[in-house]
């Protein structure tokens, strides 16, 4: 037995009483849970809204995998299956790290861009560092944390924007003697400007040309930078 945390994507009526939550847990484990009398129960509704992070119990039965969780009660869990691959599972995993370590008052577009990269990692085929550069970009902008685009972010100068380093953005050759910098090309500069620009329709793109993916590692960087500072 472990404890483990369940993130809650929708809820659903059963029937009268009961309601269908279906949710992912951090491991890549999703399923519907079934709790009693909760489609009535004004406690449970608001506990088990969709994006809800929830502590519980996490068990495999003899039967494999049925589960019982979570903190408000014990629920039987339909499983509909583990997250087919590593790197949707990691993506699962960012995106909850990132949740978990929001801060300040409820923010509903914040709210709706986790909510749409969790479903699109979950339901949609596209390569999930596509999924998660997205997600980057528009909350790193919807935070106010973006990164340098124009100019160097140390010096401030327009010209020989060579490098990107995870402390700022977009840096000068001259300034860039710090070993951490990655060399940035004109693509990078040019998708800076447009996710800065249209933070909303960069989150739909999700299938990004292989050119474009290479970026994953450098924004990945400069995310875990400002995310977790
Ligand atoms: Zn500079």
């Amino acid at each position: 037995m472990k404890i483990s945390k369940g993130y809650v994507i929708e809820k659903r009526p059963a029937n009268d009483t009961d309601a269908f939550v279906k949710i992912v847990s951090p491991e890549g484990v999703s399923g519907f849970i079934v709790p009693r009398g909760s489609h009535r129960s004004s406690d449970l509704a608001a506990v088990f809204t969709p994006f809800t992070l929830v502590n519980g119990i996490c068990y495999s039965s003899s039967q494999g995998d049925r589960r019982v969780v979570y903190d408000h009660g014990s629920y039987e869990i339909l499983p509909y299956g583990k997250l087919q691959d590593e790197a949707r599972m990691r993506a699962v995993r960012v995106l909850f790290t990132a949740f978990s370590s929001l801060s300040g008052p409820f923010d509903s577009a914040l709210f709706d861009i986790f909510e749409n990269t969790l479903r699109s990692i979950l339901f949609k085929k596209d390569d999930p560092r596509g999924i998660m550069l997205s997600f980057m970009l528009s909350y790193l902008e919807t935070e106010g944390i973006f990164p340098e685009s124009e100019r160097c972010f140390s010096c401030g100068k327009k010209s020989d924007l060579d490098f990107f380093s995870p402390e700022g953005g977009i840096i000068c050759v001259n300034c860039a003697a710090s070993s951490t910098v990655r060399p940035a090309g004109d693509g990078l500069i040019r998708l800076l400007k447009y996710a800065k620009k249209n933070p909303r329709k960069i989150l739909e793109k999700t299938h990004w040309k292989d050119e474009i993916l290479e970026y994953y590692g450098i924004i990945k960087e400069f995310f875990d930078h400002s995310v977790h500072r």
